[in-house]
Protein backbone atom coordinates (compact mmCIF):
# COMPACT_ATOMS: atom_id res chain seq x y z
CA UNK A 1 0.00 0.00 0.00
CA UNK A 2 1.17 3.33 -0.83
CA UNK A 3 0.77 6.33 1.41
CA UNK A 4 2.09 9.47 1.33
CA UNK A 5 2.07 12.98 3.46
CA UNK A 6 0.07 15.55 3.85
CA UNK A 7 2.26 18.29 2.32
CA UNK A 8 0.07 21.73 1.32
CA UNK A 9 1.52 23.77 3.33
CA UNK A 10 5.03 22.57 2.54
CA UNK A 11 4.45 22.62 -1.07
CA UNK A 12 3.11 26.30 -0.51
CA UNK A 13 6.66 27.55 0.99
CA UNK A 14 8.39 25.94 -1.88
CA UNK A 15 6.88 27.83 -4.10
CA UNK A 16 7.84 31.17 -2.51
CA UNK A 17 11.05 29.67 -1.49
CA UNK A 18 12.02 28.67 -5.17
CA UNK A 19 11.76 32.58 -5.95
CA UNK A 20 14.25 33.82 -3.20
CA UNK A 21 16.61 31.05 -2.46
CA UNK A 22 18.31 28.76 -5.38
CA UNK A 23 16.51 25.41 -5.30
CA UNK A 24 14.54 26.83 -2.67
CA UNK A 25 17.15 25.98 0.12
CA UNK A 26 20.04 26.79 1.95
CA UNK A 27 22.17 23.74 2.02
CA UNK A 28 21.81 21.25 -1.31
CA UNK A 29 20.61 18.14 0.31
CA UNK A 30 17.59 19.63 2.35
CA UNK A 31 16.15 19.99 -1.43
CA UNK A 32 15.75 16.56 -0.98
CA UNK A 33 16.62 16.44 -4.99
CA UNK A 34 18.21 12.51 -4.46
CA UNK A 35 15.51 11.05 -3.03
CA UNK A 36 13.27 12.58 -6.00
CA UNK A 37 10.44 14.69 -4.05
CA UNK A 38 10.30 18.30 -2.81
CA UNK A 39 11.86 19.60 0.41
CA UNK A 40 9.48 19.13 3.61
CA UNK A 41 9.60 22.62 5.64
CA UNK A 42 10.15 21.54 9.33
CA UNK A 43 8.26 23.70 12.27
CA UNK A 44 9.73 22.44 15.61
CA UNK A 45 11.54 19.81 16.97
CA UNK A 46 11.48 17.99 20.36
CA UNK A 47 13.24 15.05 21.78
CA UNK A 48 14.03 12.41 19.08
CA UNK A 49 10.78 14.04 16.71
CA UNK A 50 10.28 16.86 14.41
CA UNK A 51 6.80 18.01 13.07
CA UNK A 52 6.81 19.47 9.92
CA UNK A 53 4.53 23.18 8.94
CA UNK A 54 1.82 20.02 7.56
CA UNK A 55 1.61 18.65 11.14
CA UNK A 56 3.36 15.12 9.77
CA UNK A 57 5.17 14.37 12.42
CA UNK A 58 8.51 12.09 11.85
CA UNK A 59 11.19 10.14 14.39
CA UNK A 60 14.42 12.37 13.68
CA UNK A 61 17.45 9.96 12.48
CA UNK A 62 18.90 12.74 10.59
CA UNK A 63 19.63 15.35 13.71
CA UNK A 64 20.82 18.56 11.36
CA UNK A 65 23.37 16.25 10.29
CA UNK A 66 25.12 15.58 13.62
CA UNK A 67 24.84 18.27 16.03
CA UNK A 68 22.19 17.23 17.79
CA UNK A 69 23.35 14.33 19.74
CA UNK A 70 20.87 14.98 22.38
CA UNK A 71 18.04 15.38 20.28
CA UNK A 72 16.00 18.56 19.28
CA UNK A 73 15.82 21.68 22.24
CA UNK A 74 17.05 19.56 25.19
CA UNK A 75 16.56 21.36 28.23
CA UNK A 76 19.90 21.93 29.57
CA UNK A 77 21.34 23.26 26.20
CA UNK A 78 18.03 25.75 25.69
CA UNK A 79 18.90 26.82 29.26
CA UNK A 80 22.15 27.51 28.70
CA UNK A 81 21.73 29.79 25.30
CA UNK A 82 18.79 31.45 27.17
CA UNK A 83 21.40 32.38 29.79
CA UNK A 84 24.83 33.57 27.56
CA UNK A 85 21.46 35.60 25.08
CA UNK A 86 20.35 37.46 28.10
CA UNK A 87 23.99 38.38 28.59
CA UNK A 88 24.52 39.66 24.56
CA UNK A 89 24.59 37.33 22.15
CA UNK A 90 28.26 38.55 20.69
CA UNK A 91 31.02 41.06 21.63
CA UNK A 92 33.78 40.54 19.03
CA UNK A 93 36.54 39.91 22.53
CA UNK A 94 36.98 37.13 24.67
CA UNK A 95 35.21 35.58 27.14
CA UNK A 96 35.32 32.71 29.74
CA UNK A 97 33.22 30.33 28.06
CA UNK A 98 35.58 30.12 25.58
CA UNK A 99 38.43 28.88 27.76
CA UNK A 100 35.99 26.06 29.36
CA UNK A 101 35.01 25.13 25.72
CA UNK A 102 38.93 24.81 24.48
CA UNK A 103 39.85 23.16 27.80
CA UNK A 104 37.13 21.26 27.72
CA UNK A 105 37.67 19.40 23.83
CA UNK A 106 41.42 19.80 25.27
CA UNK A 107 40.84 17.01 28.32
CA UNK A 108 38.71 14.95 25.59
CA UNK A 109 40.16 14.98 22.53
CA UNK A 110 44.10 13.26 22.73
CA UNK A 111 45.82 15.24 20.64
CA UNK A 112 44.05 18.23 21.24
CA UNK A 113 46.20 20.61 23.63
CA UNK A 114 45.30 24.05 22.04
CA UNK A 115 42.71 25.23 19.25
CA UNK A 116 41.03 28.13 17.41
CA UNK A 117 37.36 28.11 17.19
CA UNK A 118 35.63 29.01 13.58
CA UNK A 119 32.01 29.45 12.52
CA UNK A 120 31.73 26.71 10.40
CA UNK A 121 33.32 23.09 9.44
CA UNK A 122 34.44 24.19 6.12
CA UNK A 123 35.86 27.17 7.66
CA UNK A 124 37.92 24.65 10.27
CA UNK A 125 39.38 22.60 7.59
CA UNK A 126 40.02 25.34 5.06
CA UNK A 127 42.55 26.92 8.01
CA UNK A 128 43.84 23.92 8.99
CA UNK A 129 45.07 23.15 5.86
CA UNK A 130 46.84 26.50 5.91
CA UNK A 131 48.60 26.24 8.91
CA UNK A 132 49.62 22.60 7.50
CA UNK A 133 51.30 24.20 4.61
CA UNK A 134 52.34 27.13 6.34
CA UNK A 135 54.56 24.07 9.13
CA UNK A 136 56.03 22.04 6.51
CA UNK A 137 55.89 24.89 3.52
CA UNK A 138 54.77 22.14 0.83
CA UNK A 139 51.36 22.98 -0.77
CA UNK A 140 50.34 19.24 -1.80
CA UNK A 141 47.29 17.90 -0.12
CA UNK A 142 46.36 13.83 -0.59
CA UNK A 143 42.78 13.38 -0.02
CA UNK A 144 40.23 10.48 -0.18
CA UNK A 145 37.77 10.02 -2.66
CA UNK A 146 34.13 10.24 -1.29
CA UNK A 147 35.29 12.17 2.16
CA UNK A 148 33.93 15.45 2.49
CA UNK A 149 35.83 18.32 4.31
CA UNK A 150 33.55 21.15 3.72
CA UNK A 151 33.14 23.48 0.19
CA UNK A 152 36.48 24.83 0.29
CA UNK A 153 37.91 24.97 -3.12
CA UNK A 154 41.07 22.46 -2.87
CA UNK A 155 38.93 20.00 -1.71
CA UNK A 156 35.82 19.86 -4.18
CA UNK A 157 38.30 17.63 -6.06
CA UNK A 158 37.33 14.40 -7.94
CA UNK A 159 39.35 11.63 -8.87
CA UNK A 160 40.92 11.35 -12.46
CA UNK A 161 41.52 8.45 -14.25
CA UNK A 162 43.90 5.51 -12.31
CA UNK A 163 44.29 4.92 -8.42
CA UNK A 164 46.37 8.01 -7.01
CA UNK A 165 45.11 10.83 -9.18
CA UNK A 166 45.21 14.74 -9.33
CA UNK A 167 42.44 16.70 -8.47
CA UNK A 168 40.00 18.14 -11.18
CA UNK A 169 37.62 20.27 -9.73
CA UNK A 170 33.80 18.68 -8.86
CA UNK A 171 32.21 22.28 -9.09
CA UNK A 172 32.00 24.94 -11.91
CA UNK A 173 33.86 27.95 -10.25
CA UNK A 174 37.10 26.32 -8.67
CA UNK A 175 40.15 27.07 -10.39
CA UNK A 176 41.97 23.97 -12.05
CA UNK A 177 44.68 25.70 -9.87
CA UNK A 178 43.53 25.22 -6.81
CA UNK A 179 42.61 21.65 -7.14
CA UNK A 180 45.98 20.96 -8.95
CA UNK A 181 47.70 20.41 -5.50
CA UNK A 182 45.20 17.62 -4.38
CA UNK A 183 45.73 14.18 -5.22
CA UNK A 184 43.23 11.70 -4.44
CA UNK A 185 43.18 8.08 -3.57
CA UNK A 186 40.83 5.68 -3.15
CA UNK A 187 39.42 5.09 0.75
CA UNK A 188 41.14 1.62 2.64
CA UNK A 189 43.51 1.26 -0.39
CA UNK A 190 46.80 1.03 1.27
CA UNK A 191 48.73 0.33 -1.92
CA UNK A 192 47.75 3.66 -3.33
CA UNK A 193 48.23 5.52 -0.84
CA UNK A 194 52.03 4.11 -0.31
CA UNK A 195 52.37 4.92 -4.25
CA UNK A 196 51.04 8.52 -3.57
CA UNK A 197 53.34 9.83 -0.61
CA UNK A 198 56.60 7.56 -2.54
CA UNK A 199 55.93 9.87 -5.53
CA UNK A 200 54.54 12.90 -3.68
CA UNK A 201 55.64 15.29 -0.75
CA UNK A 202 52.59 16.60 1.50
CA UNK A 203 51.65 18.96 3.26
CA UNK A 204 48.98 17.33 4.69
CA UNK A 205 47.07 13.95 4.75
CA UNK A 206 43.61 14.80 5.30
CA UNK A 207 40.93 12.15 5.99
CA UNK A 208 37.88 11.15 7.50
CA UNK A 209 39.06 8.85 10.05
CA UNK A 210 35.28 6.82 9.90
CA UNK A 211 34.44 9.11 6.51
CA UNK A 212 30.49 9.85 6.80
CA UNK A 213 30.53 11.46 3.69
CA UNK A 214 29.88 8.61 1.01
CA UNK A 215 27.49 6.83 3.64
CA UNK A 216 29.58 5.76 6.33
CA UNK A 217 32.48 3.39 5.21
CA UNK A 218 34.56 2.75 8.08
CA UNK A 219 38.28 2.08 7.59
CA UNK A 220 39.83 -1.16 7.16
CA UNK A 221 42.19 -2.56 9.84
CA UNK A 222 45.59 -1.36 9.85
CA UNK A 223 44.48 1.41 7.75
CA UNK A 224 44.65 4.70 10.18
CA UNK A 225 47.63 3.11 11.00
CA UNK A 226 49.51 3.31 7.75
CA UNK A 227 47.96 6.68 7.31
CA UNK A 228 49.88 7.75 10.85
CA UNK A 229 53.08 5.68 9.44
CA UNK A 230 52.55 7.20 5.87
CA UNK A 231 52.51 10.80 7.09
CA UNK A 232 55.41 10.76 9.37
CA UNK A 233 57.37 9.12 6.73
CA UNK A 234 56.58 11.70 4.26
CA UNK A 235 56.94 14.62 6.63
CA UNK A 236 53.34 15.53 5.77
CA UNK A 237 50.96 16.35 9.34
CA UNK A 238 47.70 14.17 9.35
CA UNK A 239 44.50 15.98 9.86
CA UNK A 240 41.67 13.93 10.67
CA UNK A 241 38.61 15.39 10.09
CA UNK A 242 36.62 14.71 13.21
CA UNK A 243 33.51 17.21 12.66
CA UNK A 244 30.97 13.76 12.11
CA UNK A 245 33.13 11.67 14.64
CA UNK A 246 33.96 14.14 17.29
CA UNK A 247 32.47 13.42 20.45
CA UNK A 248 30.13 11.20 18.56
CA UNK A 249 32.01 7.37 18.44
CA UNK A 250 33.34 8.20 21.47
CA UNK A 251 34.47 10.99 23.75
CA UNK A 252 37.24 11.66 22.13
CA UNK A 253 36.02 10.63 18.80
CA UNK A 254 37.81 8.22 16.31
CA UNK A 255 41.59 9.19 17.86
CA UNK A 256 40.46 8.28 21.38
CA UNK A 257 38.54 4.81 20.17
CA UNK A 258 41.63 4.00 18.15
CA UNK A 259 45.01 5.47 20.07
CA UNK A 260 45.91 6.63 16.31
CA UNK A 261 46.69 10.29 16.90
CA UNK A 262 46.46 12.75 13.90
CA UNK A 263 48.64 15.87 14.12
CA UNK A 264 45.74 18.39 13.40
CA UNK A 265 42.08 17.74 14.12
CA UNK A 266 38.76 19.85 12.71
CA UNK A 267 35.76 19.79 14.71
CA UNK A 268 32.52 20.37 14.39
CA UNK A 269 28.77 20.00 14.50
CA UNK A 270 28.77 18.51 18.14
CA UNK A 271 31.12 21.15 19.33
CA UNK A 272 28.37 23.85 19.00
CA UNK A 273 25.14 21.46 20.34
CA UNK A 274 22.89 22.85 17.61
CA UNK A 275 24.68 26.20 17.07
CA UNK A 276 27.21 27.12 14.45
CA UNK A 277 30.59 26.47 15.61
CA UNK A 278 33.61 24.67 15.10
CA UNK A 279 37.73 24.49 15.13
CA UNK A 280 40.87 22.79 14.58
CA UNK A 281 43.10 22.03 17.22
CA UNK A 282 46.66 19.72 17.56
CA UNK A 283 49.52 20.32 19.89
CA UNK A 284 50.75 23.53 20.96
CA UNK A 285 53.64 23.47 18.83
CA UNK A 286 51.45 23.78 15.87
CA UNK A 287 48.83 25.97 16.89
CA UNK A 288 50.99 28.40 17.92
CA UNK A 289 51.82 29.75 14.43
CA UNK A 290 48.38 30.75 14.20
CA UNK A 291 47.78 34.38 14.98
CA UNK A 292 48.38 36.28 16.65
CA UNK A 293 50.53 33.89 18.78
CA UNK A 294 52.27 33.47 14.96
CA UNK A 295 52.35 34.04 11.72
CA UNK A 296 50.00 32.14 10.05
CA UNK A 297 47.04 34.54 9.61
CA UNK A 298 42.97 33.09 10.26
CA UNK A 299 40.43 35.20 12.05
CA UNK A 300 35.99 35.71 12.38
CA UNK A 301 34.05 37.88 13.66
CA UNK A 302 31.48 35.70 15.22
CA UNK A 303 34.13 32.61 16.18
CA UNK A 304 33.75 31.64 19.43
CA UNK A 305 30.31 33.26 19.97
CA UNK A 306 29.01 32.92 23.28
CA UNK A 307 25.54 31.14 22.53
CA UNK A 308 27.29 28.57 20.23
CA UNK A 309 30.05 28.30 23.26
CA UNK A 310 27.73 27.75 25.95
CA UNK A 311 25.71 25.28 23.37
CA UNK A 312 28.63 23.31 22.90
CA UNK A 313 29.54 23.38 26.70
CA UNK A 314 26.03 22.35 27.40
CA UNK A 315 25.81 19.38 25.07
CA UNK A 316 29.80 18.14 26.22
CA UNK A 317 28.47 18.15 30.25
CA UNK A 318 25.61 15.52 29.19
CA UNK A 319 28.25 13.09 27.01
CA UNK A 320 28.97 11.30 30.28
CA UNK A 321 30.30 7.35 30.27
CA UNK A 322 26.16 6.37 30.46
CA UNK A 323 25.61 8.42 27.31
CA UNK A 324 28.26 7.03 25.09
CA UNK A 325 26.72 3.29 26.50
CA UNK A 326 23.01 4.34 25.03
CA UNK A 327 24.30 5.65 21.69
CA UNK A 328 26.15 2.98 20.86
CA UNK A 329 23.33 0.18 22.27
CA UNK A 330 20.69 2.60 20.16
CA UNK A 331 22.93 1.98 17.45
CA UNK A 332 23.32 -1.80 17.85
CA UNK A 333 19.08 -2.05 18.15
CA UNK A 334 18.53 0.25 15.22
CA UNK A 335 20.83 -1.83 12.81
CA UNK A 336 19.97 -5.01 13.85
CA UNK A 337 16.07 -4.10 13.50
CA UNK A 338 16.78 -2.58 10.24
CA UNK A 339 18.98 -5.61 8.79
CA UNK A 340 15.71 -7.93 10.25
CA UNK A 341 13.09 -5.21 8.24
CA UNK A 342 15.08 -5.99 5.20
CA UNK A 343 14.73 -9.63 5.05
CA UNK A 344 16.10 -11.49 2.51
CA UNK A 345 16.84 -8.16 0.45
CA UNK A 346 20.61 -7.79 0.06
CA UNK A 347 21.42 -4.24 3.01
CA UNK A 348 24.35 -3.87 4.55
CA UNK A 349 24.90 -1.93 7.13
CA UNK A 350 27.68 0.30 8.16
CA UNK A 351 27.89 0.69 11.99
CA UNK A 352 29.96 2.94 14.29
CA UNK A 353 28.83 4.11 17.68
CA UNK A 354 26.09 6.94 17.18
CA UNK A 355 25.83 6.74 13.35
CA UNK A 356 25.15 4.27 11.02
CA UNK A 357 24.39 3.97 7.18
CA UNK A 358 22.41 1.41 5.40
CA UNK A 359 23.96 0.49 1.78
CA UNK A 360 21.34 -1.68 -0.29
CA UNK A 361 24.41 -3.32 -2.20
CA UNK A 362 25.48 -6.86 -2.32
CA UNK A 363 28.46 -6.15 -0.82
CA UNK A 364 29.93 -4.46 2.07
CA UNK A 365 31.25 -1.19 1.28
CA UNK A 366 34.74 -0.62 1.21
CA UNK A 367 35.49 2.31 -0.86
CA UNK A 368 33.51 5.33 -2.37
CA UNK A 369 32.93 3.32 -5.83
CA UNK A 370 31.32 0.92 -3.55
CA UNK A 371 29.03 3.64 -2.05
CA UNK A 372 28.12 4.74 -5.74
CA UNK A 373 27.83 1.14 -6.58
CA UNK A 374 24.52 0.71 -4.22
CA UNK A 375 21.23 0.75 -5.72
CA UNK A 376 20.19 4.48 -5.24
CA UNK A 377 17.19 4.07 -6.61
CA UNK A 378 15.85 1.54 -4.28
CA UNK A 379 17.12 3.63 -0.77
CA UNK A 380 15.13 6.52 -2.65
CA UNK A 381 11.63 4.39 -3.27
CA UNK A 382 12.37 3.52 0.38
CA UNK A 383 13.34 7.17 1.86
CA UNK A 384 9.85 8.34 -0.01
CA UNK A 385 7.92 5.21 1.76
CA UNK A 386 9.61 5.83 5.59
CA UNK A 387 8.71 9.76 5.35
CA UNK A 388 5.62 9.12 4.56
CA UNK A 389 5.45 6.99 7.82
CA UNK A 390 6.61 9.34 9.63
CA UNK A 391 10.41 8.22 9.46
CA UNK A 392 12.76 11.09 8.57
CA UNK A 393 15.65 8.67 7.34
CA UNK A 394 18.49 11.08 5.00
CA UNK A 395 17.12 12.26 1.97
CA UNK A 396 20.55 10.78 0.60
CA UNK A 397 21.90 7.35 0.06
CA UNK A 398 25.33 9.23 0.52
CA UNK A 399 24.84 10.47 4.51
CA UNK A 400 24.45 8.48 7.70
CA UNK A 401 21.93 8.35 10.16
CA UNK A 402 22.60 10.09 13.68
CA UNK A 403 21.52 8.70 16.80
CA UNK A 404 20.95 10.55 19.32
CA UNK A 405 21.11 10.24 22.97
CA UNK A 406 16.96 10.76 23.42
CA UNK A 407 16.20 8.16 20.75
CA UNK A 408 14.99 5.13 22.63
CA UNK A 409 12.98 1.62 22.00
CA UNK A 410 9.85 3.11 21.08
CA UNK A 411 11.75 5.22 18.14
CA UNK A 412 13.24 1.96 16.96
CA UNK A 413 10.39 0.30 17.21
CA UNK A 414 8.90 2.74 14.95
CA UNK A 415 11.20 3.34 12.63
CA UNK A 416 11.48 -0.55 12.48
CA UNK A 417 8.43 -1.33 11.65
CA UNK A 418 8.04 1.54 9.28
CA UNK A 419 11.05 -0.02 7.34
CA UNK A 420 9.73 -3.37 6.86
CA UNK A 421 6.32 -1.55 5.12
CA UNK A 422 8.48 0.57 3.15
CA UNK A 423 10.70 -2.50 2.23
CA UNK A 424 7.10 -3.99 1.45
CA UNK A 425 6.19 -0.72 -0.77
CA UNK A 426 9.14 -0.67 -2.77
CA UNK A 427 9.25 -4.74 -3.45
CA UNK A 428 12.34 -6.53 -4.01
C1 LIG B 1 29.68 18.68 7.88
C2 LIG B 1 31.11 18.40 7.60
C3 LIG B 1 32.03 19.40 7.28
C4 LIG B 1 31.62 20.81 6.99
O1 LIG B 1 31.08 21.45 8.10
P1 LIG B 1 30.13 22.74 7.83
O2 LIG B 1 29.87 23.25 9.20
O3 LIG B 1 28.92 22.21 7.13
O4 LIG B 1 30.90 23.68 6.99
C5 LIG B 1 33.36 19.07 7.19
N1 LIG B 1 33.77 17.81 7.37
C6 LIG B 1 32.92 16.80 7.66
C7 LIG B 1 33.45 15.43 7.87
C8 LIG B 1 31.56 17.06 7.76
O5 LIG B 1 30.71 16.06 7.96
Amino acid sequence: MTVSIRDTRSAALYERALRYLPGGVNSPVRAMKSIGRDPIFIDRGQGAEMVDVDGNRYVDWVMSWGPLIHGHAHPDVLAAVQRAAEHGTTFGAATAGEVDLAEEVSRRMPSVEMLRMTSSGTEASMSAIRLARAATGREKLLKFAGAYHGHVDGLLAEAGSGLATQGIPSSPGVPAAATANTIIVPWNDSDAVRRAVAEHEFAAILAEPYPANMGLVPPADGFLELLREAATENGALLVFDEVITGFRVSSGGVQGMTNVLPDLTVMGKIIGGGLPAAAYGGRRTLMERVAPAGDVYQAGTLSGNPLAVAAGLATLALLDEQAYLRLAATTNALADGLQEAAGDRPLQIATAPGLLTPFFSEEPVRDYDGARGADHDAYARWCRALLARGVYAPPSPYEAWFVSTVHGPEHIERTVEAAAAAFAEIGS
